[in-house]
């Protein structure tokens, strides 16, 4: 291809996942979205829950049982002369690594809110996330369909709660059964719902102009005028739309919509496309690679056991830094210092896999993995570096495996090595005796642990409660003091699955009084792989 057909084909990616509480409308939004990249013909099949239509992205009989989506998978789609990479994260919140990992690999991010409901818990942790990067967010207030808060009450929290000013685009009209369609303030025209078009791409209904008296025939002579006395207070009063200050993270736009009644949803596709950033550069040990760079990179974010029945293999999504993929190319796996040649990578193409010919900056791929790719992995061309800012999360919930079959150690050892190298879950090997301890931030993972040691590794354990509060990794810049450090503090250190050091807490106070105790010992709650 040429170079300048590639970087105007990397200047078209909008790569960007979706960020919210649970039942805010994450899948919902998800499928409309499909239907407008055109991507399955009838919205309604990315998740089943407890259905006929199970999603292609289960796995696991426990994720059917639970109906939860346990896994992170990819969606490609054109969408108004964009190519868009939608990257889902597991709505069940035990499974928030993942989707705190995800974020690394994206350029924006959706946030989507329950307006009857406001900001919630999951969306708050998920925002401070997002800070770590000034991860431009577009915002969807969802379920206009319902009786919702004051559109200016919930606003004003997203505000204070998230620290993030708020630009309305749109503006709705009416909510719950006299919802009646969004005023679009960029485009000075009223864009009129219809009831009992959620499967269906609606032909727009538009009023030019906000004077126009077809609105108040239209919306009825009430909502009418509410609607310009709102605007007039709301344009007064909040800020307006500024692209620098929503690509450096410090202000949303806001769009209001119903996604069960999929209206509204392509008016937020249309403003991430247009204003979402181009795949970003991206930090490695040896400076910043710039998606426009000639040679090909990328990292690795995520690894996903069993994604598809039928392939009983593990994936590595690797986020494409720079460059382009092209199918058989050699690639070079840094950590271990070879190069290997990728001859069936996947791509994520309306949710079925497809073995991908070519991939670009911005893109997801997979690969195929047999336990040598790790999270965190980087692949180039050859050049000896490493992208950073893939962490893990100190891990707030613990439980010791126990075999059932003594014999078996050397396997349960091996396998929740792997595991852990997988992200799946975090090992910990205390230093005062044999226990194998995993560490996890929801308690699901732990099931999930049980079950591929049980399939994958045919061992089969148990685990049992222990009573500990949270883990810190462990790094000092004397010497001397962290040697100490490691004779007294000796029965509350462990070392994890890549064998760094780690001080496992009892209590969130015995860890208080550690870091008094050891004022030259750093106590880190993420730790970089
Ligand atoms: P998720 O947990 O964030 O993925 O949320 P879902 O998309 O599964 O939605 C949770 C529930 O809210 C489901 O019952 C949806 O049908 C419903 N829902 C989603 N969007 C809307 C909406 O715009 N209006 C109404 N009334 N319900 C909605």
């Amino acid at each position: 291809m040429s170079n300048a057909s590639l970087l105007q084909d990397i200047a078209s990616r909008r790569t960007f996942a979706i960020i919210s509480h649970p039942d805010a409308g994450k899948t919902t939004i998800t499928e409309k979205v499909l239907l407008f990249g055109n991507a399955i013909q009838k919205a309604g099949t990315v998740k089943g829950r407890g259905n006929a239509t199970h999603a292609k992205s289960d796995w696991m009989e426990m994720e059917k049982e639970r109906g939860i989506s346990v896994t992170t998978s990819v969606m490609q789609f054109p969408f108004n002369d964009c190519i868009v990479n939608l990257l889902d994260t597991p709505g069940h919140e035990d499974f928030s690594e993942d989707t705190y990992r995800t974020l690394t690999a994206v350029d924006s991010c959706l946030m989507v809110i329950d307006a009857a409901k406001g900001v919630e818990d999951r969306t708050r942790k998920l925002m401070e996330v997002t800070r770590l990067r000034d991860t431009p967010i577009v915002t969807f207030m969802n379920k206009l369909d319902r009786d919702i808060r004051d559109p200016m009450e919930v606003m004003d929290e997203v505000e204070s709660e998230l620290n993030m000013m708020c630009a309305p685009i749109t503006w709705p009209i009416g909510c719950g059964k006299l919802f009646k369609g969004v005023y679009h303030i960029l485009k000075d025209e009223v864009i009129l719902y219809q009831t009992g078009k959620g499967h269906t791409i609606q032909d727009q209904q538009i009023i030019k102009g906000l004077d126009n008296p077809e609105i108040d025939a239209a919306v009825g002579d009430e909502l009418a005028e509410t609607l310009r006395d709102e605007l007039e207070l709301v344009l007064g009063a909040s800020n307006e739309f500024d692209l620098e200050l929503f690509l450096s993270g410090e202000l949303t736009p806001v769009y209001f919509g119903t996604a069960l009644g999929n209206f509204g949803v392509d008016h937020m596709l249309e403003g991430l496309t247009n204003w979402a950033p181009a795949p970003k550069p991206r930090a490695t040990d040896i400076g910043e690679v710039t998606a426009s760079d000639d040679s090909f990179s990328g990292f690795v974010f995520k690894i996903q056991a069993n994604m598809d029945p039928k392939h009983r293999d593990r994936i590595a999504f690797m986020r494409i830094v720079s460059g382009e993929y092209n199918k058989g190319m050699k690639m070079r796996h840094v950590r271990l210092g070879k190069d290997v040649s990728i001859s069936d990578a996947v791509t994520f193409m309306a949710g079925d896999r497809a073995a991908a010919e070519k991939a670009i900056a911005g893109d997801i791929i997979g690969l195929h993995n047999h336990g040598t790719i790790q999270i965190g992995d980087t692949f180039t061309q050859g050049q000896a570096m490493k992208f950073t800012g893939i962490p893990n999360f100190a891990p707030e919930m613990f439980r010791r495996i126990r075999l059932k079959d003594p014999l078996k150690q050397k396997q349960l050892l091996k396998g929740l090595i792997q595991l852990s190298e997988e992200g799946a879950v975090q090992l910990f090997r205390p230093m005062r005796n044999n226990d194998l301890i995993v560490g996890a931030v929801g308690v699901l993972q732990f099931d999930v642990v049980v079950h591929r040691l049980r399939t994958e590794y045919k061992v089969e354990a148990v685990y049992e409660g222990i009573s500990l509060a949270t883990a810190r990794w462990c790094a000092s810049d004397d010497s001397k003091k962290f040697e100490e450090f490691k004779k007294k503090a000796h029965d509350n250190l462990a070392l994890d699955g890549g064998d760094n050091l780690t001080y496992l807490a009892p209590t969130m106070v015995n860890l208080n009084l550690a870091t008094e105790r050891y004022p030259d010992v750093k106590f880190m709650q993420t730790r970089e792989h």
